[in-house]
């Protein structure tokens, strides 16, 4: 292997051990940090990422109230219960675990979360602000990713970088965070035509599409930084990205590993962003 690794999980525990004396601080402040968790239904995977969210406030010190809700919950009792978040000041964030219900419309719920307390950055309002270059809440993978590069000093200026995939949750916010820290971008899609030669540009290639091996070690610029966002399961049940990170790790600078590269980084920055949140009731943000 050549490629140098960014270790995800290690910034992780590194970004989460410098909240402690912010939350302590919001705490005198009278602003206890606080985040509420929704989830609807008992899709199992859903489950799993509401526990690791549970237990991540709690290894940090944040207040979490669970709410699990019943997978025969009409839209207008889910949104009722949001209204009641919105109006709780022991909560700072309120997150809805996705996929909703099919009967759910899932943009009505995300709209209905005060943007103000959208820890997940997924209102329109908050996709607008970091579209416009103003984030107030930044959508968390995509913001992970730019923690990522920033502490290892990778400068994003002036390079060029492809992102794989436009989700408004992940490849739109971070072609905008990647635009807003000067890099030219390219955004990548399932129509664009001949990937491997779009991707073989990149400077920095981030993978958020959801296919295992998708980038392979001809698709990248030797010397290139590629982050994998892409979680999917291999035959044998593990945890796999949409990089051969073996083949890719001979050919790229840097490369982050799936498991332990971006998956750690998002919850961080859920915790990041709820913090933000109490510090900004409790006045002590600029
Ligand atoms: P998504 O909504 O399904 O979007 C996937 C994107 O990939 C779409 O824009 C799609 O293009 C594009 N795509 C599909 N096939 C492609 C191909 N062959 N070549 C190029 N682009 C292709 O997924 P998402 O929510 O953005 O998530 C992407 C991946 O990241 C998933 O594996 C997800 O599990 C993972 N993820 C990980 C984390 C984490 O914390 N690690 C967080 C969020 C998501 P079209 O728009 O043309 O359909």
């Amino acid at each position: 292997m050549t490629a140098r690794l960014i270790d995800g999980k290690a910034l992780a525990a590194s970004l989460r051990a410098g909240l402690a004396p912010r939350i302590a601080r919001a705490k005198e402040a009278g602003q206890a940090p606080g985040l509420a968790v929704v989830l609807v239904g008992d899709d199992p995977a859903s489950a799993v990422y509401v526990r690791n969210k549970i237990q991540a406030c709690e290894d940090v010190g944040i207040r979490s109230f669970a709410d699990r809700l019943p997978a025969s919950t009409t839209e207008a009792e889910l949104l009722a219960r949001i209204g009641q978040l919105n109006a709780n000041p022991a909560v700072h964030g309120i997150l809805v675990q996705l996929p909703l219900p099919g009967h759910v419309d899932a943009q009505r719920v995300l709209e209905t979360i005060a943007f103000d307390k959208d820890v997940d950055g997924l209102h329109a309002t908050n996709a607008g602000l970091t579209l416009m270059g103003v984030p107030h809440f930044r959508s968390c993978t995509p913001y992970g990713v730019m923690k990522m590069l920033e502490h290892t000093g990778i400068a994003v200026e002036g390079k060029h970088a492809v992102v794989l995939g436009r989700s408004n949750m992940v490849g739109k916010p971070m072609a905008m965070l990647l635009l807003a820290a000067n890099a030219t971008v390219t955004i990548a899609h399932s129509r664009t035509r001949d990937l491997p030669a779009v991707t073989r540009q990149a400077d920095i290639l981030v993978a958020a599409v959801g296919r295992r091996n998708l980038v392979t070690a001809d698709m990248v610029k030797p010397g290139a930084v590629v982050i994998d966002v892409g979680t999917n399961r291999t035959p044998e049940g593990k945890l796999a990205g949409d990089v051969d990170f073996k083949g890719v790790s001979e050919v790229a600078g840097w490369i982050s590993p799936v498991p332990g590269g971006v998956g750690p980084m998002t919850i961080t920055m859920l915790l990041v962003n709820t913090v933000e949140a109490a510090e900004r009731r409790a006045g002590l943000t600029n």
